[in-house]
């Protein structure tokens, strides 16, 4: 190989929506003649290796290789977002030094056969920067979180400075006005939760500090969104960022542009696309099958999110008491403490054997393109958001943490399409949403969504935006290699 072969190097933050996109984004540059080294940590290569067909999937581009590093915690770690701030100091400690002797010795380049030209990390990694920079390689940051949770990030030293954050006193439903685009909806309760946090030392702002300056000096930063969904939201971001690559929605842009790529001769697109780090349930899906058209309320907080026993009592309640179908997944180590099954009231058992299912892991996108499926209760992560938003389901947002807390208002109030219940623990609160979703606001969602979901696919259609990011994306690679 030639010195000059593109090379990029990816490297997403261990987490499942992260890590999914990652891959996609792999197998993008693959078919585009770019080489491409993943980096995951060894904890999340390992499930890959355990729960999918990566190997195999992987093995036909001679361009691909996987990488493992150490997330400095030990392999029994839950790795929970309880113990989130164990997994960043054991990065800081472990996986910083070692990426960057990695990086200095040019492990990756020689075990290819062609030096690293590029670096693409999660934009919360301010080190890789660092590291790009001091040894002269171009990075480009991938931005997994939605475009307007980013905007709240960026905006960050401006609503210190402005003196609305930390927030002073307790009222939540403040307005905020230091987040530009977003003045007339945005309160204080809909910035991402660890603006809540009173003091500006802890650790997850200082992250967020970073990220707010290191993202606007790299070469660029790949978001995973559409200009229609976001435009409010880009026209101000690209006054700090000039340089986006908006790819999404990336999960059907990767379907689209992999079925009609010649060389893989793809038979049927959706066998392939599991990037799950835990099994999937697929009898889910033939549940599915025997369920009434439109009759199902999907049920998922994704890969992170925790709730404490009552909170999930309180949504099982709300979902019984609505008197709809419901198809949940409990992810192992979603539910803060535990409960007896003998505690658990005969009203939901009973109700549950008749219309619900319960799965720890089910295939997302499938689940959401199925016809059975009439709304989806979500905790609002960027990934399930876009998903919910391609398949047309209108959501009930539960947010949690990160971006869910902005991304549920924009649901509610900008694209109108769901409904937001965001600091809410209550069954009847839940059982009114699902009654609303299916029959009081449906017409009005549905309607949304048909504009918004028809703007999504045209933008991965040949002359569509993300589309043609997505080559400008590979041309720059190309280019500043
Ligand atoms: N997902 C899945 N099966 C499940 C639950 C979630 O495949 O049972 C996928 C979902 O399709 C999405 C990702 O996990 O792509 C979750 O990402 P998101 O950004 O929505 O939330 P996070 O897990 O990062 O909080």
């Amino acid at each position: 190989m030639s010195t000059t072969t593109p090379h990029v190097l990816l490297f997403p933050i261990p987490m499942q929506g992260p890590v999914n996109c990652t891959l996609k984004l792999a197998e993008l540059l693959c078919i585009s003649n770019i080489s491409v080294t993943v980096l995951n940590t060894e904890h999340i290569q390992r499930n890959l290796l355990l729960h999918t067909n990566v190997v195999s999937r992987f093995s036909r581009y001679t361009n691909f290789r996987f990488e493992a590093i150490s997330d400095g915690l030990p392999e029994d770690h839950p790795r929970s977002a309880e113990r989130f701030m164990e997994m960043f100091e054991g990065m800081k400690n472990v996986t910083v030094p070692a990426f960057r002797d990695m990086m200095v010795s040019g492990c990756f380049s020689s075990k290819s056969e062609c030096p690293v030209t590029v670096i693409i990390p999660d934009a919360s990694f301010s080190f890789a920067l660092d590291v790009a920079e001091e040894i002269g390689i171009p990075l480009i940051y991938f931005e997994t979180v939605s475009p307007c949770a980013l905007w709240t990030y960026l905006c960050l030293p401006k609503l210190i400075e402005a003196g609305e954050v930390p927030f002073n006193g307790d009222d939540l439903d403040v307005p905020v006005k230091n987040v530009p685009g977003t003045e007339a909806f945005l309160r204080r309760r809909d910035l991402p939760d660890f603006y809540r946090r009173d003091n500006l030392t802890n650790h997850t702002m200082q992250i967020i500090m970073k990220e707010a300056q290191y993202v606007p000096r790299a070469h660029g930063v790949i978001i995973n969104t559409f200009e229609e969904l976001d435009a409010s939201i880009l026209v101000h971001l690209r006054n700090v960022c000039p340089n986006t690559y908006c790819i999404g929605p990336l999960h059907t842009l990767f379907k689209s542009r992999l079925s009609i790529e010649p060389k893989l001769e793809i038979q049927d697109p959706q066998s392939i696309v599991s990037n799950s780090l835990w099994e999937e349930n697929r009898t889910c899906l033939s549940w599915l099958d025997k369920q009434p058209p439109k009759s199902v309320i999907y049920v998922s907080v994704g890969s992170l999110a925790m709730m404490t026993v009552d909170q999930f009592f309180e949504i099982w309640h709300g979902l019984v008491n609505s008197g709809k179908p419901f198809l949940m997944v409990k992810r192992p180590g979603s539910i803060i403490g535990d409960y007896d099954d003998n505690q658990v009231p005969k009203v939901l058992m009973d109700e549950t054997k008749k219309r619900g299912f319960f799965a720890e892991w089910v295939p997302q996108e499938e689940v959401l393109a199925h016809s059975a499926i009439v709304g989806f209760f979500t905790h609002s992560g960027w990934n399930s958001t876009l998903e919910s938003i391609v398949e047309k389901v209108p959501m009930i947002c539960l947010p949690f943490y990160v971006d869910q807390q902005v991304n549920s208002r924009f649901v509610s109030e900008i694209w109108k399409i769901g409904i937001d219940i965001k600091d809410t623990n209550d069954r009847v609160i839940i059982e009114k949403a699902v009654n609303n979703l299916i029959n009081l606001k449906r017409n009005d969602f549905i309607k949304s969504l048909n504009a918004l979901a028809k703007s999504a696919a045209e933008s991965i259609t040949k002359d569509g935006s993300s589309f043609m990011d997505l080559n400008r994306l590979i041309n720059d690679i190309k280019s500043i290699s």
